[in-house]
């Protein structure tokens, strides 16, 4: 089904950029999804029966997860804070689109939540399978070095043989790391989305010591994950214009802190994430 993902060029702000086209991979599964639980879909389905995860109600990979356990036949059970009636009605989105794929979703009381996820992993049989939030898991290391390798490969091309550094933003902090331990050769930059840079560099340190090749970029302003922001929606706007979206919640603060912080010629693994783009666009009509 997958064949390698091609490499696009735009023009930003005058400058030339290259992108990873990973969103192209599957719809359910985009971009770094598919690399992070590439190892899932490599595992023969009498392995588990179940599989549990837990976090937002409009996680891009609960999505991918639930695409998953429905191709194995695997059940797939999503632990979540109490969700909000807005998401419930809606008829697009991550959450729905998830249940449409057979997702059991448990709604769990805001306070008992921490208490009830750590006590998750204690309670496993062998034939279930735990995904911590996020897909942050060691288990994606195999996908990413798939994705290096597809690099390696088409960075020997004349049109990408300048190419310098790799951009992703962060999360988890999972693609960003395990791809830098994947090409050391290069400079890795991201950004944390989720928190700031101590928390990322945490949960980075809870996979693997943090390589010397990757870089956390600091943003100039302290943006809280899925807030509204006018520059967010100018550079989703631009890149836009210049021949390809992005996702609302991640990609902005990378560019933006791309255009300020970086000269050299610069690759853009674009994760996906657009199925989250129809909500955050109503919000944006709204705010203006
Ligand atoms: C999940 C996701 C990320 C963050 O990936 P991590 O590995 O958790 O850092 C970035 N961009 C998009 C579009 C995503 O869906």
């Amino acid at each position: 089904m997958y064949t390698v993902s091609q490499i696009s060029k735009i023009t930003l702000e005058g400058r030339e950029f290259f992108i990873k086209r990973d969103e192209t991979i599957d719809p359910y599964l985009s971009g770094n999804k598919y690399r992070k639980l590439y190892i899932l879909l490599q595992t023969p389905k009498n392995t588990f029966t179940k599989v549990i995860s837990y976090g937002g109600t409009q996680s891009n990979a609960m999505l991918a997860l639930a695409a998953i356990c429905k191709s194995k036949k695997w059940e797939f059970v999503y632990y979540t804070k109490t969700i909000s009636p807005i998401i419930k009605a809606q008829e697009y989105g991550n959450y729905y689109e998830a249940l449409s794929l057979g997702m059991h979703i448990v709604e769990l009381d805001n306070d008992l939540y921490k208490e009830y996820i750590s006590g998750l992993r204690l309670n496993l049989d062998e034939l279930t399978l735990l995904i911590d939030q996020g897909g942050a898991d060691r288990r994606a290391k195999e996908g990413l070095e798939v994705l290096a390798e597809e690099l390696r490969v088409q960075f020997k091309e004349e049109e990408f043989s300048n190419i310098k550094a790799i951009a992703t933003p962060s999360g988890t902090g999972t693609t960003a790391l395990y791809l830098a331990l994947s090409l050391p050769e290069y400079t890795i930059y991201t950004i944390p989305c989720i928190g700031n840079v101590g928390y990322l560099k945490e949960q980075m340190q809870a996979l693997h010591s943090i390589p010397k090749n990757l870089i956390i970029l600091d943003p100039k302003k302290k943006y809280h994950f899925a807030k509204l922001y006018d520059e967010f929606f100018d550079i989703y706007e631009k890149l836009k214009e210049s021949g390809v979206e992005f996702d609302l919640l991640y990609a902005p603060s990378m560019w933006l802190s791309l255009l300020e912080n970086t000269r050299e010629s610069v690759l853009y693994i674009h994760s996906g994430g657009l199925s989250g783009n129809r909500s955050m666009l109503e919000r944006y009509k709204h705010k203006n």
